[in-house]
């Protein structure tokens, strides 16, 4: 989705930009990468911390599986390590394991891990494995549910993994970057990656449950430009998977989404040309929005592969609703695929803005800058198999216009897919929506029980045109299995093999 969009809604008519999309501590410290490094490399953090030796108070229970520590030697552990080791008595402990989503900050680990490199992952999974430690990989923090986070448990940090190389077409990445750094990096090559928009995103999170964004159309998903990835799986071995190398693997992590296989600390991605995009943002007035909706429904099917467009929903704080479209073209020309949406929904747009930019500047634009501060929300998603006829179309806006008079922030986000994403990528992957049209994100910055009622409502207003759902927007109390589709038996073979004791265990991962 376009973060843009997403941070900017109408209220009574008034554009008003919500706060942004950033973890503010780590964000704010990425290091610019260098071109000539030559194999994903880290920053080095101070040694070794000396950590007290007090054992760790205890932490607010969450609805994470709780296994007994058995007073494990954090001494030891912290020395054998390059990076660093977080208890609650810390200094640094409150900002270290932070996610994106305040929500979260309740939640408090046993300690946070920052790993400075590949060897202290494994390090890390060996001292919560003989530990009875639960361990859950942190990379941009993102998590709809704060699955990188957990009560009782080891957060392994992996953000410093960062270090960034470029050769003959292929980004090798550490699995810590976050996407503008990515982007900012790649730039300077004139190539380019299909990704989110949000720049704090992080890259392992994305890659691994799918990638959904404005190239997705045109070259696939994030994970569909995967060619190799460095990964230490439950028993501490490193494996570089590929589709010639553990090509179970390989797939099995293109698309599950994170935490659930290994922790995976480095990628390698065939890029793409950083071309000029052309940008259009049209607007229709409420009174055309089931005309809207269908005719977004067409142009998701039959829109050149070139374009995408991503249509919102509000609610505005005036009760009523507001509908646009934002599309972009890589081909650079908007101007064609404007007329064609327009043509779909048999009405001229209100208002439209057509303009081209720059692959950086369209990074920019999408992302609301090159960072932005944490933000609170609770969301959800549905995928929509094909199209939803008219009968749902009037309930889903029902749904969101039941928000808006209720005064809930509230929008409904839909993402085309198609294209390129239809198509399995070489080496297979476990995404398992390639016949989909696209996905409804039902999002909220209201976070109680208004915004509850605003995404079950959703779910229902969808309801058999519903797939299931996307793992990259994952949401609390809805079954595991309905993130996987077609895809499930391969992802318990891939768990059964390579994590037999399930030791990457959350509610939201396999098992
Ligand atoms: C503001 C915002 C905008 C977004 N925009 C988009 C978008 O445009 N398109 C889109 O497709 N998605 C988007 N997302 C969803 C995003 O892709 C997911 O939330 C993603 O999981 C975040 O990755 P992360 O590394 O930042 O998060 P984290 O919270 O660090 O990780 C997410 C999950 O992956 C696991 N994990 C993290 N690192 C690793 C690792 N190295 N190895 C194995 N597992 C790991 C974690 O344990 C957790 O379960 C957006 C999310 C937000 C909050």
């Amino acid at each position: 989705m376009s973060l843009l969009d997403r941070r900017t809604v109408l209220i009574a008519g008034v554009a008003v930009t919500l706060a942004g999309c950033s973890d503010s501590k780590d964000a704010g410290s990425t290091a610019s990468p260098t071109p000539s490094a030559t194999a994903p490399s880290s920053t080095t953090p101070p040694p070794s911390t000396t950590v007290p030796t007090t054992t760790p108070s205890s932490t607010p229970s969450t609805s994470a599986p709780t296994l007994t520590s058995t007073a494990p030697n954090w001494n030891t552990f912290a020395r054998s390590l390059t990076g660093r080791v977080y208890l609650p008595s810390t200094s640094g402990y409150a900002a270290a394991h932070q996610l994106f989503n305040p929500r979260w900050d309740s939640v408090r680990p046993t300690a946070v891990v920052k790993a400075a490199n590949p060897a202290d992952v494994q390090k890390a999974i060996n001292f919560a494995r003989t530990n009875k430690l639960v361990l859950v990989p942190k990379s941009g923090g993102h998590s709809y549910v704060g699955a990188s986070t957990i009560a009782n448990g080891l957060q392994l940090d992996i953000g410093a993994l960062k270090g960034m190389s470029y050769a003959n077409g292929v980004l090798t990445v550490g699995a810590g970057a976050r996407l503008y750094d990515v982007h900012a990096f790649l730039d300077r090559y004139g190539r380019s990656l299909p990704t989110g928009t949000c720049p704090t995103v992080g890259v392992a999170g994305l890659t691994l449950g799918g990638g959904m964004g404005i190239h997705t159309r045109t070259y696939g998903l994030t994970c569909d430009r995967v060619v190799s990835m460095g990964v230490i799986t439950a028993d501490g071995k490193a494996h570089n998977v590929s589709a010639t190398s553990e090509s179970d693997l390989f797939a099995a992590l293109r698309g599950s989404g994170g935490g659930n296989l290994g922790v995976v600390t480095s990628f390698q991605f065939a890029t793409i040309p950083a071309t000029k995009l052309g940008f259009f943002r049209l607007t229709w007035p409420e009174s055309q929005a089931p005309a809207v909706v269908r005719g977004w429904q067409q142009f998701a099917r039959s829109a050149p592969t070139t374009v995408w467009g991503n249509l919102h929903i509000d609610a505005a704080s005036n009760g009523t609703l507001s509908i646009r479209v934002l599309g972009v073209s890589t081909t650079g020309d908007a101007t064609a695929a404007a007329a064609q949406l327009e043509g779909f929904v048999g009405a001229k747009a209100s208002a439209r803005t057509l303009s081209v930019k720059s692959h950086l500047e369209a990074v920019k634009y999408l992302g609301g800058g090159t960072t932005s501060p944490r933000q609170g929300f609770l969301a959800g998603s549905d995928v929509l198999e094909g199209p939803m006829d008219s009968a749902t179309i009037l309930v889903l806006l029902g749904a969101v216009k039941a928000a808006a008079r209720a005064g809930t922030p509230a929008s409904a986000i839909l993402d085309p897919l198609g294209g390129q994403a239809a198509k399995e990528p070489a080496g297979g992957s476990s995404w398992p929506w390639r016949g989909a049209l696209g996905v409804i994100q039902w999002y909220s910055s209201a976070q109680g029980k208004s915004a509850q009622t605003f995404i079950s409502n959703g779910h229902r207003a969808v309801g058999s045109a519903s797939a299931g759902g996307y793992v990259n927007y994952v949401e609390a109390g809805r079954a595991v299995s309905s993130y996987y589709g077609g895809s499930a038996a391969k992802l318990q073979a891939a768990k059964k093999k390579y994590d037999p004791t399930n030791f990457f265990h959350t509610p939201y991962t396999l098992g």
